[in-house]
């Protein structure tokens, strides 16, 4: 008998995907774990590559058995709840087991391969980073006599040790210390480097005062907190109306129980907020985890997470599998939001995680927004899920008034520009009253596309099947798919010669439109372009909020959650590209979006006012979205959904698939139809409709074709089987060498 460890190793094809056995050499007895990292040898040529023990057992030693390379130490292993996590995901979202592991534990904690004396070994992916703590020993001297500085320093350590960079915020220079150093007043250690990269932020431990309205929505939620159950509630509230209060409030129940809670945002521009928020009110035992953060940074916290040190953790979508034990509260902040859903493998949603969490930890996770998701409020309206309403903004404040310019009108009264003469003149007064404006364009670059005069067809990328855009900055058009460049712009179509024209418009052009209408303004532009750097987004929105702005442009960043006092006007443009998306969320995602932004609008004392400029102002969507009419707006959609059968009548799960030559793929996703249909119509009732294969909306990325079929079904177990018998078919015929499946288990219809 020997011990065997059942290996899940990386890169592995779907059907390959299961446990390999190796023999576990007796110096590495001590060190393979289930959960560990370890490097094994794999195929014919015994290869190194990277796995995951998932079990160790006892058995018969065979010739054939292989003995592993090395395996890391024990802190990079996956505690028993987060391998849970790993099979959960492979369960739910067809990913391969390792693909799960990365997910789960961030870059930093993972080791790679390395060589050492010709043997493949584990090399850790990052060094520590120290620095310099101080601590007060002993008493100053009298004489010579102290300094002012020496004597704030010893004041400074009297409480306890305070780190280089804490003493330099508080005037005291390295050459101070060390000197105290010298003379044994002080001694210096080096620790691991502070995880604690907000410290900066004064924790001001107010209590939290809620309104009435504030106070019943705790009090329906607060049981759910205390009966260690599980359970999932919907805080619905209008925007302003202070749900944040609430998350705080029941943030402070569950420390007071001894658990621990998860805040989730959908996007890095909203964790500096919520993190100063709950810093304040609950200090130093806080952690983020977002990927933003780079992987030393990462890596401290999400070991910080992992030994106890943080009772909570705000963070983007992949902080839902943060180390935290005995989690009592998961909060979903904005919960309608795309950005919940991966779209790499593991394909997962957070709500899905979250659930499972939430379930194995008898916790309440609270879902909030002020546009919930049609199977959210569904859910909440079938009981499936507590509803909780907050109907009122804070003190009283009015929503803004909303009002939509019809640009058809504007262009027949000769202005042909982007921004609207209603937009311009209110955007004036506003200026005058020194107030601030947000304004919205879900579209970076200059110009959209480059169409040809003559024969009308717009300049494509090589590679991909959509229009390049026009970025002036840098003079080049640029593929927004594959990053292409074409430098400079052309100015002749290449198909016939024609004169290419530029039209169209985007987020950089709208900036240069408003510095020549108002050129006193100061103007801020938010969005992928400017904010490539680290920070870029608390800096900017900190800037902002310090009024060092009037203007900010953006895209779908500026919209959402953020809270400035001085906004009172808020314009959105290029809303009719949204309503004709081709994804079935149009409608629902323009309505949040238009609802989220306007609610930007007058959160203190001055009443807010939007403008939306449209081509079709009588569109139902955008009357509903004018009066912020959810309720509405929820009753006339879910009606075309129960008609049309999607979401939440059904899940919708798409398989797309991509290859080099288009009439492989096609056969490809055909045949993958087949063999869905045969399996389906084996044995047991699974109800599905299959709609395709048609072409993806894109056709075309980085010179591969795009097919996808469309499948209407439960999303259930046995859905779930019957996929995974279709998938290994699909492999077992060799068809993934023509074109790669990908399975998206909640799709928006696209890829
Ligand atoms: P929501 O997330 O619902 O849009 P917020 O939580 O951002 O709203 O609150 C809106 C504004 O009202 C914030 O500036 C917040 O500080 C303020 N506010 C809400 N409730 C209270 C309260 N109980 N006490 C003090 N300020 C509050
Ligand atoms: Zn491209």
């Amino acid at each position: 008998m020997t011990r065997i460890a059942g290996v899940a190793v990386s890169e592995a094809a779907f059907h390959f995907d299961k446990l390999y056995s190796y023999k576990i050499p007796p110096a590495l007895a001590d060190r393979v774990l289930v959960g560990g990292m370890v490097l094994v040898p794999f195929g014919k040529g015994s290869r190194p590559r990277m796995g995951v023990v998932l079990q160790v057992s006892e058995g018969e030693e065979t010739p054939r058995l292989k003995e592993l390379f090395d395996a890391a130490p024990e802190e990079a292993c996956l505690t028993p709840d987060l391998l849970e996590l790993v099979r959960f995901l492979k369960e739910r979202t067809f990913c391969t087991y390792y693909e799960a592991v990365r997910a789960i534990i961030p870059y930093g904690a993972q080791y790679r391969p390395a060589r050492a004396e010709g043997r493949p070994v584990l090399e850790k992916g990052l060094s520590r980073y120290t620095e310099a703590e101080y601590h007060l020993t002993g008493e100053l001297p009298e004489k010579p006599r102290p300094t002012e500085k020496q004597k704030k320093a010893v004041e400074l350590l009297a409480p306890g040790p305070l780190r280089l960079r804490q003493l330099e915020q508080n005037g005291i220079s390295r050459a101070v210390i060390e000197g105290l150093c010298k003379k044994g007043v002080v001694s210096r250690l080096q620790v691991d480097k502070a995880p604690d990269l907000y410290g900066n932020i004064p924790f001001t431990g107010e209590s939290i005062q809620l309104t009435a309205g504030q106070q019943a929505a705790y009090e329906e939620l607060a049981p759910c907190l205390r009966d260690g159950q599980a359970h999932s509630a919907l805080l619905y509230g209008v925007t302003g109306s202070g749900k944040t209060l609430v998350f705080l409030k029941l943030i402070e129940e569950t420390l007071r129980l001894g658990r621990t809670a998860l805040v989730l945002v959908p996007e890095i521009s909203l964790t500096p907020q919520m993190i100063r928020r709950l810093k304040m009110t609950f200090g130093s035992r806080v952690a983020v985890q977002h990927s933003a953060l780079n992987n030393t940074e990462r890596l401290l916290q999400w070991q910080m997470i992992q030994k106890g040190g943080a009772d909570i953790v705000v963070g983007t979508r992949s902080a839902v599998f943060a180390p935290l034990q005995n989690l009592g509260l998961i909060v979903m902040d904005e919960e309608q939001e795309h950005t919940y859903h991966s779209e790499s493998a593991p394909r997962y949603s957070a709500h899905q995680v979250a659930a499972r969490r939430a379930a194995d930890n008898g916790a309440l996770l609270l879902f909030a927004s002020a546009t919930p998701s049609l199977e959210r409020f569904w859910a909440a309206k079938q009981g499936r899920c507590r509803l909780v309403r907050l109907t009122e903004r804070y003190s009283g404040r009015p929503l803004p008034s909303v009002e939509l310019v019809d640009m058809r009108a504007e262009l027949a009264a000769g202005n042909g520009g982007e921004v609207s003469l209603a937009l311009a003149d209110q955007l004036k007064q506003t200026l005058a009253a020194g107030k601030q404006a947000i304004l919205l364009l879900n579209r970076r670059g200059y110009r959209t596309v480059a169409q040809c005069a003559d024969c009308g067809k717009s300049l494509k990328c090589p590679s991909c099947s959509v229009p390049m855009v026009y970025h002036k900055a840098q003079g080049r058009l640029m593929c927004h798919y594959c990053g292409q460049i074409l430098q400079p712009p052309p100015e002749k179509c290449p198909e016939c010669g024609g004169l290419l024209r530029y039209t169209g418009y985007g987020t950089q052009r709208i900036e240069e439109e408003l510095a020549r209408l108002f050129p006193q303004a100061r103007i801020l532009r938010m969005d992928q372009d400017t904010t490539t750097h680290k920070n870029a987004h608390e800096e900017m929105l900190a800037r902002f909020a310090r009024h060092e702005y009037d203007l900010m442009l953006g895209t779908q960043m500026v919209a959402k959650g953020l809270d400035f006092e001085d906004v009172t006007l808020v314009g959105v443009l290029g809303v009719d590209a949204m309503l004709n998306s081709q994804s079935f969320r149009a409608y629902e995602n323009a309505f949040s979006l238009i609802t989220q932004v306007v609610g930007r609008g007058g959160r203190a004392d001055s009443p807010g006012h939007a403008l939306i400029q449209t081509s079709d102002p009588s569109h139902p969507v955008l009357a509903l979205a004018a009066r912020q009419d959810y309720d509405a707006f929820f009753e006339q959609e879910i009606g075309f959904r129960r008609l049309g059968l999607y979401p939440p009548f059904c899940t919708l799960c798409l398989a797309g698939f991509s290859g080099a030559q288009e009439a492989q793929v096609l056969g490809a996703a055909s045949r993958f139809g087949q063999l869905l249909a045969e399996e389906a119509g084996r044995g047991g009732q699974i109800p599905l409709r299959v709609l395709g294969p048609a072409p993806m909306n894109v056709a075309m990325v980085n010179g591969l074709y795009r097919y996808k079929l469309t499948i209407k079904c439960r999303g259930d177990k046995p859905f779930r089987d019957l996929m995974r018998r279709v998938m290994t078919r699909y492999s077992e015929e060799g068809l993934p060498v023509r074109a790669s499946v990908t399975l998206d288990m909640n799709s928006d219809g696209d890829m």
